[in-house]
């Protein structure tokens, strides 16, 4: 049986970076099921690759809204400053754009990737394709790692394990959900798995000829969990998305009653010295052509339909009440039963492999010696806006350094 001093089950951006790491102690093989590295890197950020998020460590935390304190002692050992060192160290050129995102120059995720791959050939690490289905735990503490492929088996022995199978999203990337599995199968306790950074849907959504329709700087209330976001907004065909749902979806819940305050900066005076103006102008302007200076004119017709108002209604006879109705649609607009996109379809994975049986400082596991885990199968999870990708490379650099700090 072939024999490595460490392996790494899974060619993501965490496990390409903790082999990387791990090959600075000692001979190092990748097991990838893909026929290729970082299949789901290719995709991140709209094929762009949002890498990071350019903040010091106490404010990066801020953005981690899962477990961030378990991530404290990695993040000192390889910051978003540290990745973006390693990065141009390696001759890619980034950007940071707006809230921090940064990309690389080229606009093109295969940059990191075949920074990546270059660097993975330059350390001769090599890469194993096949599926990882199940690990032994052999006598003086050795895996022996059971690989299927195509038309064959096989069997490889080391001495380190790094598992960083990721998530169960996007399984055609590769990553559905059986590095869970063979955590569990260590003994190790999975935290419950839902989508994060996906769009909300409902069966009864009634604005799906608004789809493709932004809005910026909106409001939204989860209210039965009480928790308010804000950021851009997006209709989509049968739902809402953006990066305000995308980040209020790393909640945990099962169905929501969505409010949404489409102008948070409109306060009551700036309205009703507006409505006043409208109802002066009597009958010359009418409600629909009104309310578009406020919003898209799809939108507001689709605010006044929804309180049966005709479109044509003027100022002159624009009641009190119909006022009230009107204001409560741009700000207090509620769409219930929403429930977030099937996990298949979202971008991360909440939960994941319980951080309590992680040692923070190493990413080892404290049941099992020599064994490691490194990117989205730990439960640890950020917003939008390159917080993930750093957590795979953090984690997986850590992880990387096998225990030798
Ligand atoms: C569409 C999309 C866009 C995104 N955009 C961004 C973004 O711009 N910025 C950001 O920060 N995050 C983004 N993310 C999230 C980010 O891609 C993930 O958090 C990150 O890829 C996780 O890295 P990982 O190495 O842990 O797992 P993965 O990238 O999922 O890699 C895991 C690897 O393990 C392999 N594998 C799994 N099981 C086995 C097995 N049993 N045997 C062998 N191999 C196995 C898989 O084939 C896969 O290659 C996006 C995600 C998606 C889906």
């Amino acid at each position: 049986m072939k024999r490595f001093d460490a392996i790494v089950i899974g060619a993501g951006p965490s496990g390409m970076m903790a082999a990387i790491q791990a090959s600075k102690h000692g001979s190092v093989c990748i097991i990838e099921r893909c026929l290729s590295p970082g299949k789901k890197l290719l995709l991140t950020g709209g094929g762009r690759c949002n890498i990071t998020a350019n903040f010091s460590v106490k404010d990066f935390l801020k953005g981690v809204t899962r477990n961030p304190s378990f991530l404290f002692s990695s993040l000192y050992q390889f910051s978003s400053e540290d990745s973006i060192n390693f990065f141009k160290e390696n001759n890619v050129e980034l950007i940071t754009e707006k809230l921090g995102a940064v990309f690389p120059e080229s606009n093109k995720a295969e940059t990191i990737r075949h920074c990546f791959v270059t660097l993975l050939q330059q350390n001769h690490i090599s890469i194993n394709h096949g599926y990882v289905d199940s690990v032994k735990t052999l006598d003086g503490g050795t895996f022996e790692i059971h690989i299927k492929k195509e038309k064959s088996e096989t069997s490889i022995e080391c001495t380190s394990l790094i598992v960083s199978t990721g998530g169960k999203s996007y399984p055609q990337t590769g990553s559905d959900g059986t590095g869970f599995t063979l955590a569990q199968n260590f003994g190790h306790t999975i935290e419950n798995l839902e989508p994060g950074l996906t769009s909300f849907n409902s069966d009864s959504f009634a604005w799906g000829h608004c789809k493709g329709i932004s809005i910026q700087n909106v409001n939204i209330t989860l209210k039965k969990l009480n928790k308010a976001f804000t950021g851009d907004f997006l209709f989509t065909n049968n739902g809402i998305s953006g990066p305000v749902v995308l980040n209020a979806s790393l909640e945990s819940f099962e169905e929501e009653d969505v409010e949404i305050d489409f102008l948070p900066s409109l306060s009551i005076g700036q309205w009703k010295k507006s409505v006043s103006s409208f109802r002066e102008k009597g009958s010359e302007l009418v409600l629909s052509k009104w309310l578009k200076k406020f919003l898209p004119k799809r939108v507001t017709d689709t605010m006044i339909e929804n309180v049966d108002f005709p479109l044509d209604r003027t100022g002159a006879v624009f009641s009190k009440e119909e006022e009230r109705s009107i204001f409560n649609q741009i700000k207090k607009q509620t769409i219930t039963n929403m429930r977030k996109n099937e996990i298949g379809h979202a971008m991360i994975t909440l939960g994941g492999v319980n951080v309590k049986e992680i040692n923070p400082k190493t990413m080892e596991s404290k049941l099992v010696k020599n064994l490691f885990f490194a990117g989205e199968i730990i439960d640890v999870s950020g917003k939008t806006g390159g917080y993930n990708l750093q957590i795979a490379l953090t984690t997986g650099f850590v992880a990387g350094q096998l225990g030798n700090q």
